[in-house]
């Protein structure tokens, strides 16, 4: 077999990435020791955000951001920087997968199904989850219409108008569309590089007694940041010590270029916490397949409530998505998809540095789809947006992520071609250099 020395090179970089080999000078490579659990975040320059806590009614426009990008991204050679999800194609493979796992499923598709979603597919998932280091069964386990469906069930669960509700400010913007819709009270905190800022969260623990947190453990949306392992575990004791539930979105882990600490779920001894991920950044979106891993009293409540929602997860969805898992196809996969994310992240850090002026702060990714770009305050951000967008290329401005103001942003999506990377970052260095006075 043919192989790419690229994709070798790739692969060992991957691997030195991992923590678990390193080069020695003329000697090749070796395998280290022990492996080094990496958390927290890299910018390319110095940069420190504002501090600033943001409470608000939800927040954001979730729905005219999305609805936009969509129609945006039906048409022809846009480079779309501001998708959240994957662009490798697996379109060969899905359509093999798929006619096999059809045809194992057979007249049982026709049937309606349990609505915390099929025994297999649950099994499977928790055997990827022990892998992960959390320690679960597929009895706590429920499928969910991706994982946007997971949320919401939870924050309806935890929350009731006009509850107190924590997030780290910046976060998903969907997640604050669902807080803005049941009304709840919002409390924005800052992150550091290691997590949300313990200070001002046990403050604000301590004045608001909010009934949840929301927090993107892993691989962050937008900034990156991984939690470290020493803010989980306080993240665990202060929401024991103020009676406070944890909601852990943890959609990016399966993009890592490196190990990563243990869901904060593993840490959990007390039902405080309820995780949810997704296989929309991994396989595909249109798969509509989430889950959520809810422990305790809390889980047949949950259940109930998705059996409320829409009877099941498709059925489709589940036996082609189990078929991936089953078959091996889908570690594979992962593989090749970290590769090449990997390989995208250094182009387009290359093409920052090419177009981008010294006045821009950028986040250098562990993993995940997107890379965090910090502007000087007086950019405007949306007038760049709109330019870029004159001349085909599509950026998620920083704003939708916030509760209130925050500061100018940009979240790019490098999972592109080279050429497409180096075209649309050309663009965008340029428009931003028109507001910069020399
Ligand atoms: N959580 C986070 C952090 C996300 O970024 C997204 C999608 N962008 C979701 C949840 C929802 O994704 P899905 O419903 O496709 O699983």
């Amino acid at each position: 077999i043919q192989v790419n020395k690229l994709t070798v090179i790739e692969a060992y970089s991957l691997l030195e990435a991992d923590g678990l080999i390193h080069a020695r000078q003329g000697s090749g490579y070796f395998v280290n020791p022990k492996t080094t659990v990496t958390s927290g975040l890299t910018l390319r320059s110095n940069f420190s955000p504002s501090q600033e806590v943001i409470i608000s009614q939800g927040g954001g426009s979730f729905f005219e951001q999305y609805t936009t990008s969509i129609q945006a991204r039906r048409q022809q050679n846009i480079i779309e920087f501001s998708s959240g999800f994957p662009s490798t194609s697996i379109s060969d493979n899905l359509q093999r997968v798929a006619k096999r796992a059809l045809a194992k499923a057979g007249d049982t598709l026709f049937r309606e199904d349990f609505p915390q979603g099929q025994l297999l597919l649950r099994q499977l998932i928790a055997q990827m989850l022990i892998q992960q280091g959390l320690e679960v069964s597929s009895e706590e386990i429920i499928i969910t219409s991706g994982s946007q469906q997971a949320l919401s069930l939870a924050m309806q669960y935890y929350l009731r108008k006009d509850d107190w509700v924590i997030v780290e400010t910046p976060t998903y913007h969907g997640a604050l569309g669902i807080l803005k819709n049941l009304q709840a009270k919002v409390i924005g905190i800052p992150m550091t590089a290691e997590g949300i800022n313990l200070e001002l969260l046990e403050q604000y623990l301590k004045s608001h007694r909010p009934k949840l947190i929301y927090t993107i453990s892993t691989l962050h949306n937008p900034t990156g940041i991984t939690t470290s392992l020493a803010h989980r575990q306080a993240l665990i004791t202060l929401a024991r010590q103020y009676e406070c539930f944890i909601l852990e979105d943890n959609a990016y882990e399966g993009l890592k270029f490196q190990p990563v600490p243990p869901p904060i779920k593993a840490l959990d001894r007390y039902d405080l916490v309820t995780y949810i991920s997704t296989f929309s950044k991994t396989l595909m979106p249109g798969l509509r397949i989430g889950y959520m891993v809810v422990t305790g009293e809390h889980h047949q409540p949950l259940v109930k409530q998705k059996l409320l929602n829409d009877l099941h997860v498709s059925t489709v969805s589940q036996v082609i998505v189990s078929e991936f898992l089953a078959s091996g196809h889908y570690r594979r996969h992962l593989n090749r998809l970290r590769i090449s994310n990997l390989q995208s992240r250094n182009v387009m850090l290359q093409a920052l540095e090419s177009y981008f002026p010294d006045a821009i702060a950028w986040t250098i990714p562990k993993g995940g789809l997107f890379l965090w770009t910090h502007l000087p305050n007086h950019l405007p951000i949306q007038t760049i947006c709109s330019e870029a967008l004159s001349h085909n290329v599509l950026i998620a401005s920083g704003a939708a992520f916030f509760l209130g103001q925050g500061y100018p942003a940009m979240r790019l999506n490098f999972c592109h071609t080279p050429e497409d990377i180096e075209h649309g970052i050309k663009i965008i260095g340029r428009l931003i250099k028109n507001y910069l006075t020399p």
